[in-house]
């Protein structure tokens, strides 16, 4: 590529793990790529897709398996593109959920790098979708809120995890779970408000697991719940809420079962 051409940074969506989830917009930019910077979720397996001579930069994990500070991402993508490169900022799911895409935006935007954000599929919804769970459903859920576990809950979260007619999506929760349970029951939230956990959505050992909250401390503890993973609190995630259980039960136990 020649150096004297302004390279450029496209913050892509990658889904939450299949290649095929990605759009053919985010795809037909990787193909272009000078520079793929990867996350350690998303669609790593495009890896084996790029030509030999694209640049691959993991920021999800240093040689001591640190993940690299953002601002240190945001030189990296700035540099590269200040070197005439064409940049992808592959993200797992999309790039403004949880993704901190606002802020690399911002570091390329202040250093007059053109950039553009390239949506990709949430895990927020495509994930509960993997085991079956709607995050609307008619008469059952009008409304879905949706939080990163690892922050303290607001009165915002709390109101909606209290609310029937509301769906809860908790990101980056496995860690944090035991305090958010506590603190919902304690603010009074049912102990039987039904909860699902979905663990690696959309990959071959995805696994889902029905509960309460009163009980998904005990059960996660059980069952040795592990990131990544969502959990879904409210109605929709009651068992067999789509399907009768009988059904669900004929339905196996692969990844998309019911
Ligand atoms: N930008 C991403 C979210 C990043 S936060 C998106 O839109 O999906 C990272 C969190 O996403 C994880 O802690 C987990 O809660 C969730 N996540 C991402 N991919 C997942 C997957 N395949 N299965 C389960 N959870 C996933």
């Amino acid at each position: 590529m020649n150096s004297l051409t302004t390279g450029r940074v496209d913050l892509v969506g990658g889904g939450p793990g299949p290649i095929d989830l990605m759009t053919l917009r985010a795809w037909r930019l990787l193909l272009r790529a000078d520079v793929v910077v990867m996350d350690r979720l998303g669609p790593t397996d495009v890896r084996d897709h790029l030509a030999p001579e694209v640049e691959v930069i993991d920021v999800g994990k240093l040689p001591g398996h640190h993940p690299v500070p953002q601002d240190e991402i945001n030189a990296i993508l700035v540099d590269r593109a200040r070197a005439g490169k064409r940049v992808v900022r592959l993200k797992g799911g999309d790039p403004f959920v949880f993704g901190r895409g606002g802020e690399e935006v911002t570091a390329c935007v202040t250093a007059g790098i053109p950039v553009d954000v390239v949506p990709g599929v949430t895990s927020a919804v495509a994930v509960p979708e993997a085991a079956g769970i709607p995050v609307t459903h008619r008469a059952v859920a009008s409304a879905v809120h949706i939080v990163n576990g690892q922050s303290e809950m607001t009165g915002a979260t709390l109101a909606a995890l209290g609310d029937d007619s509301v769906t809860t999506v908790i990101l980056m929760g496995v860690g944090a779970l035991p305090r958010l349970a506590a603190d919902a029951l304690h603010a009074g939230v049912g102990a039987d408000r039904p909860v699902a956990i979905v663990e690696r959505g959309h990959h071959a050992d995805q696994r889902t697991t029905r509960t309460t909250l009163g009980a998904v401390v005990l059960e996660a503890g059980r069952i040795g719940v592990r990131n990544p993973a969502v959990i879904v609190v409210g109605e929709v995630a009651r068992a067999g809420m789509l399907v009768p259980d009988l059904l669900a039960a004929r339905s196996g136990s692969g990844g998309a079962s019911l």
